[in-house]
């Protein structure tokens, strides 16, 4: 059996007292593991490649709820936009607008939220502060790409503290912009450090190799 379904019955346990949603993140595993999570109780499930997601999606059950976790492109979000429940990953005001538009199109309205970028390296995706205050003001403008949270990747490191810290940051930037806008989601914490994430306030974790082993 490929699902470790003790670890998903732990991990139930441990988040649904906390009020936090897991998303079992089944990027590059095949359509018979999610089935098996899925005839487990799981409907949240995250993909990070469109071609891979478009797949996955028309072979299983309708009630799936389909979270895009990875980089989206511009000219790609046509692919997703009639189905997909949330989009983790946006971080730019040009994607929130073409969103809008295929949301639109589809006459629908797309949950989002803005990633931001809390870890130390350089290649992590997402937006700064100053960024996230510029983008606020226009979130309105943008009526079916509906921002509902905020999203964010520590620094990959075995440094607890530092993580933790980054975290800490990023759960501030969530509550201070609350004021402004109600923002309900804040996605962050993995396999490795889920605990760290919602000790620091995390109500969405997104967790792969733990549920479905490690990705070759
Ligand atoms: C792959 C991925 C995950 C899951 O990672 P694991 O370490 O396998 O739990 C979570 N979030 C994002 C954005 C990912 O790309």
């Amino acid at each position: 059996m490929s699902v470790d379904l003790q670890a998903y019955a732990q991990l139930i346990q441990e988040l649904q007292p906390r009020g936090v949603t897991l998303i079992a993140v089944s990027k590059t595993k095949p359509v018979a593991d999610i089935l098996e999570l899925y005839a487990a109780g799981q409907r949240d499930f995250g993909e990070n490649y469109v071609q891979e997601l478009c797949d996955k999606q028309t072979q299983l059950p309708p009630d799936i709820r389909w979270h895009f976790i990875g980089h989206l492109q511009r000219n790609k979000v046509k692919y997703i936009a009639p189905f997909v429940h949330l989009i983790h990953g946006v971080d730019s005001e040009s994607l929130l607008s073409e969103i809008n538009k295929q949301a639109i199109k589809n006459n629908r309205v797309i949950d989002c939220l803005l990633q931001m970028h809390i870890a130390q390296e350089e290649t992590k995706f997402g937006l700064d502060e100053q960024e996230l205050g510029e983008l606020y003001p226009k979130l309105n403008n943008y009526r079916n790409a509906r921002v509902v949270g905020l999203m964010g990747m520590a620094s990959f490191t075995a440094n607890a503290k530092l993580i933790r810290s980054e975290f800490q940051t990023l759960h501030q930037t969530f509550q201070t912009f609350q004021t402004f806008q109600t923002l309900q989601t804040l996605s962050m914490g993995m396999s490795s450090d889920f605990r760290i994430a919602v000790e620091a306030g995390s109500n969405l974790v997104r967790i792969g190799s733990l549920l479905f082993g490690a990705r070759s």
